[in-house]
Parts: structure tokens; C-alpha cells; sequence
């Protein structure tokens, strides 16, 4: 076996887009018209093309795996052969794999959408042609600019009533990036929106066949044309600045070849510094063709993004960071970045190759864990089946059957040649609720729902109470959970009583202080004998624990440190103030005692906790809680309202401004104040207010607030 396409005919991308944009629909044409490009010339075209709808129509695409491969050869290529022959011989040399990444729509899942990020290479982002930026679109593009994926737009739904390029692209260009550049423009608008014009190329199509399947070159429209060219010009030079040798061509007075201005266009959106912006309908079956030559010329290969982002990572055993080529030759190295249930096979792996070959039937080393498994079965997943595959090389993406011990964000490799990629970090679950099965049988359901739940999400927590039999549940927000729970209740059968969304609070200290526990029995038998002498210290935001063994001359001996750090960490899991975790606290054992007969690891375990307990309430221990990000977006109109409203919650505002005829607020807010929001804002601003929140820190609690969390009233 060798892999049949070569590194650079690899396009791993993600459509971005927040909900009702067209993702979906996006996606669905992406697979059909992809689906029949593969097929045509394997067998008469027509047929093939007929034979693929039946089967979609029975059994429906699948957009739902979060990773789809699909091959695509850029219109441009195969829009002028005459025969099979001639098509099967472009598609020899230009089609390219495209690997479909899914990410999710909606901003609560945070966490998911970058995952996702972490595994592509490039994006399409989709928007609305009517709305045009939309809050949502804004916190998924900053996201990606976070990982700084290269991207191109593609501005849908040019059907509709009231659909404008001219205003959809203006608002990309004020709100996301001065770097967007138009290389289409739409022939007709909303009902009468026929097809594009190719500014690159100056050249017309439409879309033609039941399908929108014939991509059919025409005239420029006569009153498009003056626009057309002066586009072109723009456009072209735009282009030009980012290449000397061409600018000079230009400036000279000499031709630049259509080649020439695709390379550098290409070159500028790998470095993020153009961002070309197509249109079309995807419902009306116009444009996506278009868009994906797109996602061929202007988005990365893996070797493209190897250039800006090379794979790094460091050796478990000594530290010593390593660097990867996106090579068949090199150590496999890959990543597993979503766990998910199907149907039919179980449980499934997704991963993606960064360098070397994986292969079935072969050990690898899960280093983030440190264990090993074997590779019982690899499936590659088409629009509308599933492939079995001895082997998956750099570049790809794909499935394994079956594997036990792994999660989300852990690296795979090969077990002589370990390494651990960065690991993908998710921001801490901040809300939590209680669940309690209603019977003996749901108890059961509830676990293995739990442990399925939590395998495919790494921002879902669960812990139990041992002593209450409870379970708790623990999100990123509100609707997460919400979500959660309802996955529980349809898809695992689960009854069960669920309580109200609770903040996650956390305590810490802000003083140094000392503390002794002694734990002394000694009334006839074999008695117990624990004792520890401890300081507290406050640490930075974040440190967490830290643990310091200062005991000298067998004072207390070795077999009897570890049980104190225990007993510390168990009296940390119930704060002093109002029994929530205890953070950032560096604990130092520095005395104690022992007795020759009577000392135990349990008593030693209970004298750490007594030390700490006694330490922490002189240590000025405090109540911390979640603070998060708020944006707000609003007209005018409702600002008085909004500000006073983000001011009676505690909030902080960080900044105003305008955004077209919309104001945007930026403020930090205490998530126990952002309940039931989304009601709010809207009853508040008569629809017309919209917001995105995401966790940012934990605070001190105010006194006054932190004695009615104490006392349950919060
Ligand atoms: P998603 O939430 O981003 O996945 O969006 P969907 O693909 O589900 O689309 C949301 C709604 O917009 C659906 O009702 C679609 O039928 C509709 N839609 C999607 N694309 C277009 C388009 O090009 N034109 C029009 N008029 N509607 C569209």
C-alpha cells in the first residue's frame, strides 16, 4: 500500500460558521457535488450522477461525522474536457482529497470549535448574506484567529430577499478584517440571482443541470461589466503588493498572468494576510463549486502549514522538546481529537496523522497516558459509507474502532519514538448540577451514560458523593448542560431528578499562616498516633496545590508524608468558608510526631486535614467565583438600559463602541448574575440585542454576597 495522493493535494479544512448561516446545507452540496466528481468517468456520467442521487436519497449524506473525506478537482481543470478520457486524465493530475472537519455552530461549545481548530488547516466561513457578520460569526472568527488558520469567505444565501454582497462584504471588511478581498461578484440579486462573475478571470458562470451540477461559462452581463473591470483592477492590485517581482510587472505596464495572481493570492491567504470572499446560494445549488476551486488554490496543504506551524513536541521520558516533518518516513505521530458513538461499529477514535503511518494491527503508545493499545480496525468515512483501510498516512484523517483508554487532545505515536504534541487545554467547567436517577436500573444507565458523555466531551465533568449517593454534573454554561442532560434523558433512556444549574464556586487563602493537627487515641487496645505541624502560603492565580516536605531526621518517618498530603488534599476538596474546593495554596510540612506503636497512615491521614483545617482559618480564607466575558450588541436605543443593567449585576465595563448602527459593550460579569440572560436581553431590547459570554477568571466575592452564598441564598 502507498498513500494515492500526494501531501500536497491535501486540503484539511473546517466550514466555520455560527448557527443558521448554512453550514449544513454548505456542507451537504460540498459532499454531493464532491460525491459526483468522483464518480464521473468511472462510469457514463450520467448514470453515475443519477446512481449517486438514489443511494444520497435513500440513505442520506452524513455531515454529522467529525471528519469527511472527499476529492474535488478545480472547474477550471475539468469544465473544458470534451471526453472521459480527457477528464479521467485532468483528474490524474489535478484532484485534490479534501478532509472535511466538523466544527460545531454554536459559541457554548467553546471547547469543540477549538478542538476542531487544532486539527485543520485552513477554513471557509460562512455567512449570511442578508444579516452579514453577526455577533456569533465574530467570536468564531476571532477563534480561529487565535490559531491563526488561513481562511476564505463564502457569503450564502444570495437568494434571499434583501441579500447584498456589497453590504455582507462591507461589514467582513469593518468588523473582522481589512484583509477580505472580493474575487466574485453576483450576477442578480435575491430572486434574480443568477450566477457569479470570476474577478480573477474576468469570466462568467452559472449553474445549470437540475442541480446546479453544469458549471456553464456565459457573457458578463452588460451592466456588470464597468463594475467587473474596475473589481478586477482592485483586486489585482491588491494582489501585486504582496509579490515585488509582480508588482514591478505591474507598475512596468507589463501583463500579469491570471497563474501569477492565483500563486501570490495563494501565498498571502496561507499567511494570513488576504482573505478572498466568494458568494452564492447553496440552497439554490450556485456558487459552491466555485467556492471549493477556492479551497484548492488558496487554502494550505499540510506541508504549506508546516511552514508557519511546524509540528512540536517533547519527548515524556526527558523533557526535550521535538520537532516532526509531515512525512511518511517519520515516527507516526498523530492526534486524537474527538471520541464519538456510532451506530453500527461502536466506539470510534477520530484522529488525525501528523507525520509517519498508522497502521491496523500494529501497537501504538498513547504517550498522554502512557499506555499501549493495538490497532484493531481503521475506517476512512466518505459522505455515504465507511472505508476500511489497512494504513493512514501525514496528512490524513480518520477513525479507529475500538480503542478503550483514549480521550480527546492525547497524542498517539509509535511506542519506540514517543512524543506528546501540546496538548489541547479546555477552559474549566463552571456551572454544575445535581442529578438523581429515579431508580436502581437508572443508577446503572445513568453510569454508562455518564461515562460515554464524558469520554466524547472533555469539558464534561462528573463527580459523585459517595456519602450522598449523588451525582453532580459539571459544563461550560447553562444550555451545555442543558444539552447534556437531555442526551442523557432520549438517547440513554436515563429517569432521573435534575436539580437547578449552581455556579462552581472555589475558595482560597490570601494570608500565610500555621497550623498543627494532632490525632491522639490511646484508650486500651492498639491506639492511633498522628501528628503534623503545617504553613499555608498564598499562591499565584491558577498554581493550584503545591506540596512542600520540609521534615528532617525521620521527625515523622517517609511511610507517613504521603498520608498527610493526602489528608491536606482531602480537607481542600471542602473549603473552610462555605465548603467549596480550595485553589492556589502552597502547603509546607515542617514538624510533627510520631509513636513507636500506635502512629498509622490513617492517623497521619487525619492529622494533615485537622493541620489544614486549622491552617486555613487563620489564613483569611476567601470565597472566589467565576467571572465571565460579556459582549453585548445593541442599537442605540436600548444602551441606557443594557449598561445599567450590566452595573446592577456587578458587572464591569470595559468598553463602548459602534459597530454600524450598533453598539457594542464589553464587560466582565459574574456568571451567578448571568442566568436566564438570553430572556432577558431580549424582553429588554424587544429581540433586537444580542450577546456572547466566555469564562474569563475567577474573583474574590464580595463580603456582603459571599455571607448569602453562604447562608444558600445565592
Ligand atoms: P446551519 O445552522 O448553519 O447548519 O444552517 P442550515 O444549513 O441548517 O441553514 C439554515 C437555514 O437557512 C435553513 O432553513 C436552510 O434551508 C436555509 N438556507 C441555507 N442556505 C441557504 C441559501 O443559500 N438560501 C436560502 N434562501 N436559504 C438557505
Amino acid at each position: 500500500m502507498a498513500r494515492s495522493y500526494p501531501l500536497k493535494k491535501y486540503r484539511n479544512i473546517g466550514i466555520i460558521a455560527h448557527i443558521d448561516a448554512g453550514k449544513t446545507t454548505v456542507s451537504e452540496r460540498v459532499l454531493f457535488y464532491t460525491g459526483i466528481s468522483h464518480k464521473i468517468g468511472e462510469v457514463h456520467e450520467g448514470a453515475a450522477i443519477m446512481d449517486w442521487m438514489e443511494q444520497e436519497r435513500e440513505r442520506g449524506i452524513t455531515i454529522t461525522s467529525a471528519a469527511t473525506t472527499c476529492f474535488w478537482t478545480p472547474i477550471r481543470h475539468t469544465r473544458l474536457a470534451q471526453t472521459d478520457d480527457d477528464r479521467m486524465k485532468l483528474k490524474g493530475e489535478y484532484e485534490h482529497r479534501i478532509n472535511i472537519i466538523d466544527t460545531p455552530g454554536h459559541v457554548d461549545f467553546t471547547a469543540e470549535v477549538e478542538r476542531s481548530l487544532r486539527v485543520l488547516d485552513g477554513g471557509v466561513t460562512v455567512f449570511d448574506g442578508v444579516a452579514g457578520v453577526e455577533p456569533q460569526s465574530e467570536t468564531v472568527w476571532h477563534q480561529a484567529d487565535k490559531y491563526a488558520v488561513p481562511r476564505i469567505c463564502f457569503i450564502n444565501k444570495m437568494d434571499r430577499m434583501g441579500a447584498s454582497f456589497e453590504k455582507s462584504f462591507a461589514s467582513i471588511l469593518e468588523r473582522l478584517t481589512p484583509y477580505a478581498v472580493a474575487v466574485q461578484l453576483p450576477i442578480g440579486a435575491e430572486e434574480n440571482f443568477t450566477g457569479v462573475i470570476d474577478l480573477l478571470e474576468l469570466k462568467a458562470f452559472s449553474f445549470e443541470g437540475d442541480h446546479g451540477e453544469k458549471v456553464v461559462e456565459i457573457e458578463i452581463p452588460a451592466d456588470l461589466k464597468d463594475q467587473a473591470q474596475k473589481m478586477h483592477s482592485e483586486l489585482v492590485e491588491k494582489i501585486v503588493e504582496h509579490n515585488e517581482a509582480l508588482m514591478n510587472k505591474y507598475l512596468g505596464g507589463e501583463t500579469v498572468s491570471v497563474d501569477e495572481l492565483r500563486a501570490t493570492l495563494r501565498v498571502a491567504t496561507i499567511a494570513n494576510k488576504l482573505i478572498p470572499v466568494f458568494c452564492g446560494s447553496a440552497l439554490h445549488n450556485k456558487g459552491v463549486q466555485l467556492m471549493l476551486d477556492g479551497v484548492i488554490d488558496y487554502l494550505p496543504s499540510p506541508l504549506d502549514i508546516n511552514e508557519s506551524k511546524p509540528i512540536k513536541g517533547t519527548n515524556p521520558a526527558t523533557g526535550e522538546e521535538i520537532v516532526r516533518q509531515p512525512d511518511d518516513a517519520q515516527p507516526l505521530t498523530a492526534v486524537a481529537f474527538k471520541i464519538a458513538t456510532d451506530p453500527f461499529v461502536g466506539n470510534l477514535t477520530y484522529f488525525r496523522v501528523y507525520s509517519g503511518v498508522i497502521k491496523k494491527g500494529s501497537y501504538i503508545l498513547n504517550a498522554t497516558k502512557n499506555n499501549q493499545e493495538r490497532i484493531g480496525r481503521i475506517v476512512r468515512m466518505h459522505a455515504n459509507h465507511r472505508e476500511d483501510v489497512d494504513e493512514m498516512y501525514a496528512g490524513d484523517l480518520g477513525a479507529i474502532v475500538g480503542l478503550k483508554n483514549t480521550t480527546t487532545g492525547d497524542t498517539l505515536c509509535n511506542p519506540e519514538s514517543p512524543i506528546i504534541l501540546e496538548s489541547i487545554t479546555f477552559p474549566e467547567p463552571v456551572i454544575n448540577l445535581r442529578i438523581e436517577p429515579k431508580t436502581k436500573n437508572d443508577q446503572e444507565k445513568l453510569g454508562l451514560a455518564l461515562k460515554r458523555l464524558s469520554d466524547e466531551d472533555p469539558t464534561f465533568r462528573v463527580t459523585g458523593n459517595a456519602d450522598t449517593g449523588e451525582t453532580i454534573i459539571w459544563g461550560m454554561g447553562e444550555l451545555h448542560l442543558e444539552i447534556l442532560v437531555d442526551r442523557m434523558k432520549r438517547e440513554f433512556n436515563v429517569e432521573a431528578n435534575v436539580g437547578r444549574p449552581q455556579v462552581s464556586y472555589k475558595e482560597t487563602i490570601r494570608k500565610d499562616a500555621d497550623g498543627e493537627g494532632k490525632y491522639i487515641r490511646q484508650s486500651g487496645g492498639k491506639g492511633q498516633y498522628g501528628h503534623a505541624k503545617i504553613k499555608v502560603h498564598p499562591l499565584e492565580k491558577g498554581k493550584g496545590f503545591v506540596f512542600v516536605n520540609q521534615i528532617k531526621g525521620g521527625v515523622i518517618p517517609q511511610e507517613f508524608i504521603n498520608p498527610i498530603e493526602k489528608g491536606i488534599k482531602e480537607a481542600m476538596e471542602k473549603g473552610i468558608v462555605a465548603g467549596y474546593p480550595m485553589t492556589d495554596c502552597e502547603v509546607t510540612l515542617y514538624d510533627g510526631s510520631y509513636h513507636e506503636v500506635d502512629s498509622s497512615e490513617a492517623a497521619f491521614k487525619i492529622a494533615g486535614s485537622m493541620a489544614f483545617q486549622s491552617a486555613a482559618k487563620a489564613a483569611n480564607p476567601v470565597l472566589l467565583e467565576p467571572i465571565m466575558k460579556v459582549q453585548v450588541i445593541a442599537p442605540q436605543d436600548y444602551l441606557g438600559d443594557v449598561t445599567g443593567d450590566i452595573s446592577s449585576k456587578r458587572g464591569r465595563i470595559e468598553s463602548l463602541d459602534d459597530r454600524g448602527m450598533m453598539k457594542v459593550v464589553d464587560s466582565f460579569v459574574p456568571l451567578s448574575e448571568m442566568f436566564g440572560y438570553a430572556t432577558k436581553l431580549r424582553s429588554m431590547t424587544q429581540g433586537r440585542g444580542s450577546f456572547t459570554m466566555e469564562f474569563a477568571h475567577y474573583e474574590e466575592v464580595p463580603k456582603n454576597i459571599e455571607q448569602q452564598i453562604i447562608e444558600g441564598k445565592k
